[in-house]
Order: structure tokens, then sequence, then C-alpha cells
């Protein structure tokens, strides 16, 4: 008989093989592609218009494999529709390198044994009426949110439901941003279920991938905890996904095949007809609306746990306290912080950028240091010794021939703040306190557990960080926030800069007396009429976004518009002008959308590679995917030219 394979490859169709094996949808089986052996899938239908009249060959053998159950491979189906991405893309990121993992011994599985444990977490009232919310109609799909303050106890609720569901047989997903996979997640898992969760992320062994893949498939393995990828792996029996931090931006991959985790776990669900729980302190905009509309039920957890307070904020007036040359802390900062030093407390200087200083140029020739690659500035890294560009990894040294002087070289000036430089002054106003830079170049190491543990014993008294510290950290002593430049933050070429700066902020804020100690978040500004700080610290967020909602709505901006980004990137400039204007002609004359562009992206090169923006946008209603799909396939582009098509953006760079 005709079987349709899906492959793993760039076609958007499965390929007809021949085969006297009975075979059903959802099979994993070995077949000749090419010159090559490949692992495909029975699909649910053949190749639609398919004229071609080639020889049909045989398949080589079917995999000892649980087959894919055919909800997944409607999912896949929906997710390359939507996503414009080639159906055996989609396949690809289902499976493992092109694999599919046939068995793994026994033995790798007995620290995921399903223990049946009685664990004595208590849960507050309020924890408990949103357990009996979540439980309402989880027998199928339905999304409920789960909206609770930082440091409400929301994981233990949730970890509540799947344990409901687990008991039942069932699988369990829960989804993290990457950043929030750490060790401290895993033990608190533990504890409440006496085994150990499946941890998936890019980082891990291949093996270990290995026998995940395997035990998901074949069911010994009964919880993932897992960043964006995970969405792909394939569970046998899966009765439950949780996002948590659902708002979390990185939840988005923008590189390689491009998707929203958050929505496609939402459309997983669904496909999969099992409940499905986002988690957040401050729920994304789109998310806000889908409860306002209904469509989504929730519950909130307005107390914090064992009823520790929220941090109070104070705002410092840079007006009044000047701060000096090359100073970013003003005289009243440190008399608050040495304030809280004094009481035993821990202090944070919260400002977002990694290394020493984002502009450095020469005092003669006045020249910028930036990317040869990227049209950005380089930033100085001096722990590194070190320029780097954050975008593609460039490094170079502090050393440059001057054009005006000409016998000698440039002589530096670093302008703006980093963690680093900020910890340079803070080691000079408080000599005595040991203090700590907590940014991804210190903190993502195997060596720095041990610096966490120095911060949570607080042997460690003054952290200076980026938003890392912002997720999902437990500091029992961290009593005082400063936020060193709440209007630098705000900058970028994004329309969600003021939703991130709510959620930065509640993160933050969370972060701070969690173990019962009254706690202060003080904002350096010289933006004292604006009223965002007020809005930004009232601790309810609802009013933030209703106010961020309606804006949206005057404007025509998601989640009231469908966008939809293509980005042309080229090595030839001319050539890329000339192609997106032709691309822009022909999506005029076929598609039915506004289309905005092209214009130069914010960040017009990367990685030597020029970039074009077109930006489409259209009624919710449309399903303008389709459409746009078929006029894309018959636009033929030219040599060097690549396309990348974003739909649902989150970032304009
Ligand atoms: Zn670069
Ligand atoms: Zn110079």
């Amino acid at each position: 008989m005709k079987v349709p394979i899906l492959l793993p490859n760039i076609f958007n169709y499965p390929f007809t093989y021949q085969s006297d094996l009975n075979l059903k949808v959802g099979e994993y089986v070995l077949v000749p592609f090419g010159k090559t052996k490949m692992i495909g899938v029975v699909w649910n239908h053949f190749e639609k218009n398919n004229q071609k009249n080639f020889h049909i060959k045989k398949i080589l053998k079917k995999l000892k494999v649980k087959r894919l159950n055919e909800n997944t491979i409607k999912f896949l189906n929906w997710f390359s529709q939507y996503n414009l991405i080639p159906k055996g893309m989609s396949l690809k990121l289902h499976l493992l390198s092109n694999e599919a993992v046939e068995e793994m011994p026994d033995k790798e599985y007995e620290s995921y044994k399903l223990i049946k444990k009685t664990n004595n977490f208590e849960l507050s009232e309020e924890q408990e009426k949103s357990l009996d919310e979540l439980k309402i109609k989880n027998k199928e799909f339905r999304v409920h949110v789960l909206q609770g303050t930082t440091g409400s106890g929301k994981t233990i609720v949730y970890f509540n439901s799947i344990k409901n569901k687990i008991d039942k047989g069932y699988q369990g997903l829960i989804l993290l941003p990457e950043i929030g996979l750490t060790s401290e997640f895993e033990k608190k898992f533990i504890d409440f279920f006496g085994f150990a969760p499946a941890i998936w992320h890019s980082g891990i062994t291949k093996k270990k991938k290995k026998i995940i893949w395997a035990g998901l498939n074949n069911g010994k393995i009964k919880v993932v905890i897992g960043a964006r990828s995970a969405l792909f792996l394939p569970f046998n029996k899966l009765g439950i996904i949780i996002v948590d931090e659902e708002h979390d931006q990185s939840y988005k991959q923008d590189e390689g095949v491009i998707y929203n985790a958050r929505d496609m776990a939402i459309s997983r669900a669904s496909f999969e007809n099992i409940p499905i729980d986002l988690v957040s302190a401050v729920p994304s905009i789109e998310t806000y609306e889908n409860i306002k509309k209904k469509k989504y039920s929730f519950s909130r957890i307005i107390k914090r746990y064992k009823n520790a307070q929220l941090p109070e904020h104070q705002i410092i007036d840079l007006n009044k306290y000047k701060l000096n040359n090359q100073s970013w802390i003003s005289s009243k900062t440190i008399e608050k912080v040495k304030y809280h030093l004094e009481n035993g407390d821990q202090v944070l200087f919260f400002i977002n950028r990694r290394g020493f200083s984002p502009y450095v140029f020469c005092k003669n020739c006045l020249k910028v240091y930036s990317c040869p690659h990227c049209s950005i500035n380089l930033v100085y890294h001096k722990n590194k010794k070190k320029l780097l560009c954050h975008y593609c990894g460039f490094a170079s040294n502090l050393k440059r021939k001057c054009d005006r002087n000409i016998s000698g070289s440039c002589k530096f000036t670093f302008s703006g703040p980093g963690v680093e430089k900020i910890s340079e002054e803070v080691k000079k106003f408080f000599p005595n306190h040991k203090s700590l830079i907590f940014s991804s170049d210190t903190m993502n190491k195997k060596s720095s557990s041990n610096d966490l543990q120095k911060i949570i014993n607080n042997e460690v008294k003054i952290l200076i960080g980026t938003q890392l510290i912002s997720k999902g950290y437990h500091f029992p002593n961290l009593n005082c926030i400063v936020v060193l430049d709440i209007d630098l933050s705000s900058l970028g070429h994004d329309l969600r800069g003021a939703e991130k700066n709510l959620q930065l902020y509640h993160q933050l804020s969370g972060r701070a007396g969690r173990a019962g100690k009254p706690a202060i978040v003080y904002f350096q500004t010289y933006n004292l009429k604006s009223d965002t700080i007020s809005r930004l610290t009232n601790s309810d967020p609802f009013i933030f976004l209703e106010n961020e909602l309606q804006l949206r709505k005057k404007n025509n901006l998601p989640p009231f518009e469908r966008f939809i980004s293509l980005i042309l990137t080229s090595k030839n400039e001319k050539k890329l002008e000339n192609e997106s204007y032709r691309l822009k002609r022909h999506l005029v004359k076929n598609l039915n959308g506004k289309i905005l562009g092209p214009i130069n992206a914010p960040i017009y090169k990367i990685r030597k590679n020029f970039r074009n923006r077109l930006l489409i946008r259209s009624k919710k209603t449309h399903k303008i995917q389709e459409p746009l799909g078929l006029v894309l396939k018959k636009f033929e582009f030219s040599s060097g030219m690549k396309l990348t098509v974003d739909v649902d953006p989150i970032s304009f760079n």
C-alpha cells in the first residue's frame, strides 16, 4: 500500500512511500531519502496536488516506538500553518536530532519512579480556593490563569493540580522560562512529589535527552519541567500543561524556527483536549484581554505567603540629590543603603546592563567603538578586559591607533553605566561590605552555585544585578532594592516597553521582603511628574494592564490586530533594498492586508547581514497566514536573500 511519510526537513508535505507492513498513522519508520536514510512518521494526509510521477520507494522498517498520537499530529500541522513553517520543520522540533529513540536501559528511570507521597504542605485559604477553582472543568481543554503576587505560593497550588492528574495516570508538563530552570525549583518539586522531574533544556546532554524522549514515549517519566522546546516532546498520555511566568518574553523563540511557546502550549492543550494553567504575578496583555473576554477563567492569590508584606517604594529625586560626574548613586541613596546595611539587610542595586560601560569613545578622535559586523555599540567588559558585541559575540581588545593622535593610541572614555561600573562605585562607598555582580556573565556558570549559597546565607551584603535576578530567586535577607535608572530600562524598539517594565518591577520587588521583614524599593529618577512609577508600583497589576490595553485598542495594536513581521536579510545592501521593494509590490498586489515598510531594521546590521523589515497588519479574524503562505510561495527570492517570518512579533529590532 501507499503511505504518506513526513520527514524532518524543509518540505511542507509528506512523501509517498510503499510498504507491505500494516502501518498506522503516527508510526515511526525508517525510509530511504536521496542517498541517505531518514526517520519519518506516517502522516495523516497525503501530499495535495501531487502531479509528479516518480518511482515510489519502499519503507525500510518500522521502529519500536509507541506511535505519535493523532492529536499531536494535528497540532504539528496547525503549528506549521500558524507560524508559516514547513511541516517537516515542525516534525524536526519533535524528533531528537532527527531520531526517534527506541529504548533506554531501565536503570535510567529509577529516580523518576512514581512515589506515593503524602506531604504536609499546608495551603492558605486563598491557595485552597484557587486550587478548587483549578480543579473545575479540568477533564477537558480550558485555559485557567493563576495570578498571584510574587511570593504568594502559586507553585504549591499548581503542584497540587498536577498531582491530581498523575495520580490518575497522566503525565504533566511544566514550562518555565529558560532562566527559571534552577536547581532550587527542582528541589522544591522533589520535596513535594517525592520523585524527580525530568529537566529539559538546551543545555542537557544528548544522552539525557534520549532518556527523557524515550521515557515520555513509554510512560516511565511522569513530569517534565522544561524550556520552550519541551512542548514538542512525545508524551504518551499528557494530562495537564502549566506555563509558569507566562508573561515571560523568553517564551518567544526568535531565532531559527520562530514561535511563541506559551501560545503554542495553549494550542497543544486544545488539540489534546486537556487543561492548561497560565501562572504569573503580572499576566501579559494578551492574557489579560482573554480574562476580560471571559475566554480564560482565573483565580487570584493576593496575600503573600505567611502574610509577608509587599515592599514599599520610595522615590529619590535626582534633581535634588544631584549625581556627581561619572557617578550613578546619589548621596541620598547612600544614606538609605547605609541604614539598611546597619540593620542587617541585604541590598540590591539594579541596573539592566551587563558589563562596565555601553559607550566607549576616544577623547581625541571622538570615534565610538562599534561592532564591525552589527550596527550596535560594543560594551566594555572590564572583568574580561574586552569589548563585546551583545548580539554576535564579537570581542575586541581595548586598543586602537588614534586618527588624531598620530603617533599614539586612542584615549578612551567610558560613558554610561553597566553592572561592573556600579560595582566599582559600590566598593568605593561601602568598602567593608562584601558585594557581588549578579548577571549572566557571572552567574550562569557551574561555579556560581557557591556564590548563590553565599547570597542566601547573607554573607554577600550587596548585589549589583541585571534582570537575571528578577527571575525566581529566593533571597531571604534582601530587603532593599535600588533601581538606579528606571528611565533607561524603558528604552527599546518595542511596543511592549511599558508592559515589560511593569513585569520587571513586580518581579524585582517580589525578590524583596520574602522573610517577613519590611522591605523598600527605591527609585532614583529625574522624572517626578510621570505617573508611570505610581502605576507601576500599584499592587494590583490589572489597573496598569487595563490602561495599556486601552492604549493598544486606540492604536489598533495587538492583541486587537494581527501583526506579522517579514525580515529580509542579505550581505548585499543594494540587492536587499531592491528585493525588499519587489517583495512589497508582490504582497500589495496579491494579499488582502495592510503592508508597511520596507524600512531598515533598527539594528540594521547583525553578523554582517543587512536587514530590512516589512510589517503586515490585518484583522485577527482574517487568518492571514494561509493566503500569505501561498503568496510567499509564488515569490522567487534572488540568491543570497533570506526571509524570516515572525508571526505575532514581540521584538522589532
Ligand atoms: Zn556584533
Ligand atoms: Zn582616538
